[in-house]
């Protein structure tokens, strides 16, 4: 029978259906899937050192001869020692190995062999202890490594490879790359790839063959994304043709940052084309997001369209319409803000001012998306705090238009990379930049004995006029060892807080109770908000300093980023206080983070460091497939050239359905055939 790449590994040559129960344990069910376990790392046996010049306490590899033959040493019951002396000629390295009569009885006096270990040095006597060890004829090479599982060693994984890559042959001449891309972008065959990632013929072979895989794959995902999001670049109804950012400045009471300055451009230079803007702008909290939505409305609305600006709650939606209409009234714009609670009435009269175009900027919650709302020429959308809407209400909006453009706001730092890969069918503009003269959160972590000070500390802001956060933990059923939000915020009303008006906000709230604690904290009429992690979504009180987050190991480094930037948001010095007695190393390393930087993005990149993209993003979560050679982090540089070919591909062929495509958009299907296309949103 033929070998093929979705040949059931079980028929594979020296695989038989015990050992492919374990294959399956690495997710290995086929052929395809056992060339795609990629080597976690390399042994370098090729590069051989004499003894002496041997690097102490690194592994490397040596090319000796027995000198004598290997000699055991019963130490104890259980344990033996194989010792014998091996030289290249110059100088004597003595060798031990451990219970291992296997590999002692191969060793013959004057056979000439590769050991790969660590060298130590005893005196002046150089010893290795349990090398790994191969006849120097025909191993001196670069070896894989592999991810291994219980009963399935890398070494067999490595001859289960072998035997593929042979039994394959012709197959692996089918490339789904099709020659102009290769040429192009100067990638390898899939034959040269596959045999150099798993048999790297040098370093330079496995450099240039893992660059031909990730690209591959990033391809394959770029291509996926573009097709599931289905876009499909029609002409927009709003092609601006003046650019009013100048006239827009002169409105501002402050200088832009080069940030913001650059963001604006981006949009308005997508605006003046013939496809409708799709772009997302991802700033850090107080990065200035604001400003740059209000600039680009500007512009779309002196050329005569309307604009339209969705937030996640009403208490945004009604922070949004007033600060952007005391910024743009004066610029003549005309702002209105739309909430499901508005009377009737006051709806009717405002949709028909929508409808015949005398307001030109409506601000609002979902209720935008409801059907009396029809625009007279609505020709920017915008959205703000991307990740509480879906693809599908970005759709609906827009459907009020004649594919106005879209401008996606959010607040969430995340690496580039990954940004790029969410939001597929967005271009991407990074505010990376704060305006000057903010004061960062001065942050401490704290063990839980120091509780009392920091209520004392919190306090003493709050006689001074100043209003606080306390965050607490979920509230959750069987959570005991955390006590419930209810509970505390009691203890803090009868105990240190007894002089101040507290207000309480957690989860299982009702949206419109939730709203209104929210609008007495805004309006100071509570001093210290105690919440769980609710308090996340984006509200701006300047007038809150000091934050105290309990249990802070238990949050994630983007979720305690997100909760302190809800200080430091006025000209006051803001604190943030993290109360921790975990001892483990990984939430020490993650307070310690946010202790030394304010910046978002280094937060994130951190996250991403310590929990890996997997499960920073999870494909269960966000429906991504798992790359499996490809590192977000690293292959930046790539990660663009690869959506660049996916944009021009699906442009010439948007289905993928010219013959030279078809082995790309069947690897396009499999890719995603783990996630599902539904997670896709
Ligand atoms: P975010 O990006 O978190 O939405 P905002 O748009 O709410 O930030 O802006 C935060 C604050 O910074 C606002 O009070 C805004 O007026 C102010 N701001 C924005 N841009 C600048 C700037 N270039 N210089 C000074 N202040 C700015
Ligand atoms: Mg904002």
């Amino acid at each position: 029978m033929a070998v093929t790449l979705s040949t059931p590994i079980q028929f594979l040559k020296g695989v038989g259906e015990r050992r492919a129960s374990q294959f399956a344990r690495l997710g290995i069910t086929d052929i395809g899937a056992l060339l795609r376990h990629y080597p976690r790392q390399y042994e370098d046996w090729s590069n051989t050192v004499t003894i002496a010049a041997a690097p102490l306490g690194e592994p490397c590899c040596i090319k000796a001869t027995a000198l004598t033959a290997p000699q055991e040493h019963r130490v104890r019951k259980g344990l033996s020692l194989f010792k014998f002396t091996v030289s290249d000629g110059i100088s004597i390295l003595h060798i031990t190995l451990f219970n291992n009569k296997y590999a002692a009885a191969k060793i013959k006096v004057g056979g000439e062999y590769l050991f790969f270990g660590t060298v130590t040095a005893g005196g002046r006597r150089m010893e290795m202890a349990s090398p790994l060890i191969e006849p120097a004829q025909g191993g001196a090479r670069i070896r894989p490594i592999y991810p291994q599982t219980e009963g399935l060693t890398s070494r067999m994984i490595e001859s289960a490879m072998a035997n593929a890559l042979l039994a394959l042959d012709r197959e692996l001449d089918q490339d789904p790359l099709p020659p102009t891309i290769r040429q192009e972008h100067t990638l390898c065959t899939r034959r040269y790839a596959l045999e150099n990632i798993h048999f790297p013929t040098g370093q330079e072979a496995l450099a240039v063959a893992r660059r031909r895989l990730v690209f591959e794959e990033l391809l394959l995902l770029q291509l996926g994304l573009l097709r599931l999001k289905g876009r499909t670049r029609s002409r927009t109804g709003a092609v601006l043709t003046g650019d009013f950012t100048e006239e827009y400045v002169k409105l501002l009471p402050f200088t832009l940052t080069g940030a913001q300055t650059r963001a604006i451009a981006d949009c308005v230079r997508d605006m003046q084309g013939e496809c409708p803007m799709s772009r997302l702008v991802q700033g850090d909290v107080g990065s200035g997001k604001t400003a740059v939505a209000a600039g680009v409305a500007y512009t779309a609305v002196r050329n005569g369209f309307q604009a339209a600006m969705m937030a996640p709650t009403e208490i945004l939606a009604e922070q949004h319409a007033k600060s952007l209409s005391k910024l743009l009234e004066p610029g003549e714009i005309r702002v209105g803000l739309l909430t499901g609670s508005m009377s009737v009435a006051k709806k009717r009269e405002l949709l028909a001012f929508v409808a015949t175009g005398q307001i030109d900027f409506l601000i609002g919650t979902h209720a935008l998306l409801s059907e009396g709302v029809e625009f007279r020429r609505l020709g920017l959308v915008i959205t703000d705090e991307q990740h509480r809407f879906g693809v599908g209400q970005r759709a609906a909006l827009a459907a009020k238009g004649v594919n106005p453009h879209l401008l996606v706001m959010s607040a969430t730092p995340i690496p580039r990379t990954l940004a790029l890969i969410l939001y597929g069918d967005l271009d991407v503009s990074i505010l990376d930049e704060l305006p000057p003269g903010r004061r960062p959160i001065e942050t401490y972590a704290v063990g839980s004995v120091k509780r009392e000070r920091a209520y004392g500390y919190v306090r003493k802001h709050l006689d001074q006029g100043r209003q606080g956060y306390i965050v607490c933990p979920l509230v959750e059923e069987g959570e005991t060892d955390l006590i419930s939000a209810t509970e505390y915020v009691g203890k803090l009303a009868a105990g240190p807080f007894k002089n101040y008006t507290l207000g309480l906000l957690h989860g299982k709230m009702k949206p419109m109770e939730k709203e209104r604690v929210m609008a007495d904290f805004a309006g100071n009429r509570i001093q210290l908000l105690v919440s769980t992690t609710v308090v996340e979504v984006g509200v701006d009180v300047p007038n809150a300093v000091i934050m105290v987050i309990e249990n802070a190991e238990r949050f994630g480094l983007a979720q305690l980023h997100q909760l302190r930037g809800r200080v430091g948001r006025g000209q006051y010095q803001s604190t943030c206080i993290l109360i921790s007695d975990a001892q483990n190393e990984e939430a020490v390393r993650r307070l310690r983070v946010m202790c030394q930087t304010n910046d978002g993005f280094k937060i994130a990149d951190e996250d991403l460091k310590l929990r890996g993209p997997g499960d920073f993003f999870g494909s269960r979560q966000h429906g991504l497939p798992n790359l499996k050679i490809a590192d977000l982090m690293g292959d930046m540089p790539l990660f663009r050239e690869a959506q660049e070919a996916a944009q021009a591909l699906i442009a010439a062929d948007p289905a993928l359905e010219q013959p030279e495509n078809s082995l790309l958009q069947k690897e396009v299907q499999r890719l995603f055939n783990q996630v599902g296309e539904s997670g896709l949103n």
